[in-house]
């Protein structure tokens, strides 16, 4: 965090946050008064804004709209913002801004793009912390999770850096024929549209944004309408302090029509969304229509599946974190838990024994393990799920319906909630749920396991097997139909330099984010050039 002229790092601001908690004058009398203000700065950081504005050509604009959505803050239910439904007209002259930056940010030397990278990591390090809170108090995610997905962010930063001179590279060779020689130029396409999903409303886009502007291609970033918060308070930064030349990167907010109209628009290149199936789908259809390039990457329905010689301590944490993490609001959050008939018992009381433990809370709460869901609709919709399990026949084993926070009673809050007895045809077991809500399916054996993960649901995001046998992890490995496996991993997130996977109804494409959207972002040239020599 900046004060002043001085930068101080957050560990410094914990251990003096820790020393007052624990009244330790000792520690406390070696702070000095920057750092006192830092601390007490820290706990008021919010992005409170009456109306956000629009990012376009390097200038904060007010929308002419009169479409508007209020931005809550679902752990206390109050009102923070209001997300304005951009016109079509502004989506325009976004995009014409981002295609005049295009002309000028494509003929900077690469080695002077990677130095902006250098910056954006540093700058969202500084202001790591803020970016965290305002993640929370948007989102309802605990701070421990926000800080998680920062790490996240920057670790993107850092994968572009380190991805950019090789990359960007093409290839040469020699006298192809006599007097021939024969080459790959890559060179950057051009503007992007960037369309983004609630659940991680800073990392997700920064899985295409510093790819895309290292590579020299420009952008229109559309957040979420539910937390847009994160990604506007990052885009103030960076244009702040980067100083981004204008319209490098442009923000526009709403949702369908703004979507569509970037798509349609005939300066852009491509689209990269991440959100559910239905509107994925529409996404990538529409591209097609329009001729241009997507990544869609698309909802989930995961099954971890616990064999019984897995090791059953850190198969339990790792299931509490899946199911319950993100209060269930992940692409990568477990949803069916197969359990092979011998461990069944011994899972369902270790899982619904931890699972009850779980502290609910406010995320910036320190001690808070699990937040609210997102908005009200989030919560009424997993509600809706749960009566279906119910009336399905499946067996409430542990019932989040009662969870309170005390302090927080207009927030968003439900507990982990588990059902046993699940059948694989039964609504719950198929459709994504996104909340905290974990389906106990028996089966006999692997096959059965790989059978039901395959034919059971149309989603392969991810799937994880729990197990001490490595042949049968390397089956699971083989056959389950899903982008992003885990061997004794429960939530698996692949690192920014690796592709981040998806199949089936889970993506739309061919390349995936992160490090994979280097080629999307990119285009070939290939030169034949011949000299004669008489
Ligand atoms: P969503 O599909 O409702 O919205 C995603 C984005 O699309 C938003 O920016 C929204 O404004 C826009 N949008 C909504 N309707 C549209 C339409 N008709 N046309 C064009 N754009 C439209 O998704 P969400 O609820 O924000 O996010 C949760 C979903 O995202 C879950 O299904 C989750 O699994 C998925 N997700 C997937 C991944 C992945 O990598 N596969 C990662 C994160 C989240």
């Amino acid at each position: 965090m900046r004060i002043g002229a001085k930068v101080i790092s957050y560990d410094v601001i914990y251990h003096i946050r820790d020393a007052a908690k624990s009244n330790d004058q000792q520690l406390l009398a070696g702070a000095d008064e920057a750092e006192c203000l830092c601390m007490a700065i820290l706990s008021e950081v919010t992005y409170q804004h009456e109306t956000l504005q629009l990012l376009i050509d390097g200038q904060w604009v007010r929308s002419r709209s009169d479409k508007y959505l209020p931005v809550m803050n679902p752990a206390t239910g109050t009102l923070m913002s209001r997300v304005p439904f951009a016109l079509k007209e502004e989506a325009d002259s976004a995009v014409a801004s981002s295609h005049r930056a295009f002309e000028k940010w494509r003929e900077v030397p690469l080695p002077e793009r990677v130095q902006y990278l250098f910056r954006m990591k540093q700058v969202l390090e500084e202001h790591g912390e803020e970016l965290a809170r305002i993640n929370t108090q948007n989102h309802g995610k605990t701070i421990a999770e926000s800080r998680g997905d920062v790490r996240r962010t920057v670790e993107n930063v850092e994968a572009a850096i380190s991805a950019a001179y090789t990359l960007m590279k093409g290839e040469h060779l020699d006298q192809v024929a006599k007097g021939i020689d024969e080459e790959t130029i890559k060179e950057p396409l051009g503007v992007f549209a960037i369309v983004c999903p609630f659940n991680f409303p800073l990392m997700v886009p920064f899985w295409f944004v510093p790819f895309a502007l290292v590579l020299g291609c420009t952008l229109v970033v559309k957040p979420s309408e539910v937390t847009p918060l994160p990604m506007t308070f990052a885009a103030e930064l960076l244009q702040r302090e980067l100083k981004l030349p204008p319209g490098l990167l442009n923000i526009v907010h709403g949702s369908k029509e703004v979507v569509e109209s970037l798509i349609a628009h005939p300066l852009v290149k491509g689209v990269t969304f991440v959100g559910s199936t239905p509107v994925g789908r529409h996404v990538y259809k529409l591209a097609g229509e329009y001729g241009k390039r997507s990544i869609v990457q698309a909802g989930a329905k995961n099954s971890l599946v616990v064999m019984p010689d897995a090791h059953m301590p850190s198969t339990i944490e790792s299931c509490v974190s899946a199911f319950f993490g993100n209060a269930g609001q992940r692409c990568l959050a477990g949803a069916n838990l197969i359990v092979v008939e011998a461990i069944h018992k011994e899972a369902r009381e270790k899982l619904t024994k931890r699972s009850e433990a779980i502290r609910l809370g406010c995320g910036l709460d320190e001690s808070a393990e699990m937040g609210p869901l997102v908005s009200e609709n989030a919560r009424k919709r997993v509600l809706q799920y749960i009566d279906k399990g119910q009336s399905e026949g499946a067996k409430i084993v542990l019932d989040g319906r009662k969870a309170r926070v005390s302090g927080c009673e207009r927030g968003y809050f439900l507990g982990p909630t588990i059902f046993d007895d699940v059948s694989v045809d039964m609504t719950i077991a198929k459709d994504e749920i996104f909340g905290p809500v974990a389906n106990i399916i028996e089966v006999s054996n692997l096959d059965e396991a790989i059978d039901l993960i395959n034919k059971g649901t149309d989603y392969g995001n991810a799937s994880s097997i729990f197990t001490q046998n490595g042949r049968d992890a390397r089956e699971f490995r083989r056959r389950v139909q899903a982008g992003n496996i885990g061997i004794n991993v429960g939530v698996v997130a692949p690192m920014a330099f690796f592709p981040f996977g998806g199949m089936r109804e889970s993506f739309f494409g061919v390349s995936h984010g992160q490090i994979d959207s280097v080629d999307f972002f990119t285009d070939r040239k290939i030169v034949i050039s011949k000299w004669d020599h008489d």
